[in-house]
């Protein structure tokens, strides 16, 4: 078993689990029932998680996930990397190709 997403609310999680299970990665949903107790614990203790039962299907789990992550438009504005002058999504914090810190941001 290996923890391979953690969403920010239980029809996430859900959904996570559905489309592993699309593609044959058997899934569970934990801490979906913890809401009640959220209050006496710390946040992210609480937050449901989604775990790959075969250790095999956990990459193949993070790269559905990771296509699942990226945002259909992108907000905000690119940025031109300070150092090397390459074009940044607006969702970087560095640079994709030297790692640069984006100025813009703070
Ligand atoms: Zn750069």
């Amino acid at each position: 078993m290996k923890r391979v997403y953690t969403a920010d609310n239980v029809a996430m999680a859900w959904h996570v689990r559905n489309l592993l299970e699309q593609h044959d990665i058997a899934a569970i949903v934990r801490n979906d029932k913890l809401y009640s107790v959220a209050g006496e614990m710390p946040v992210h203790e609480c937050l449901p998680e989604v775990w790959v039962e075969e250790k095999l299907n956990v990459r193949r789990a993070e790269q559905i996930i990771r296509k699942l992550a990226i945002p259909v438009s992108e907000e905000g504005e690119e940025w031109n990397c300070g150092n090397c002058d390459e074009v940044n999504a607006a969702s970087f914090d560095l640079c994709w190709n030297c790692q640069y810190t984006n100025d813009a941001i703070d």
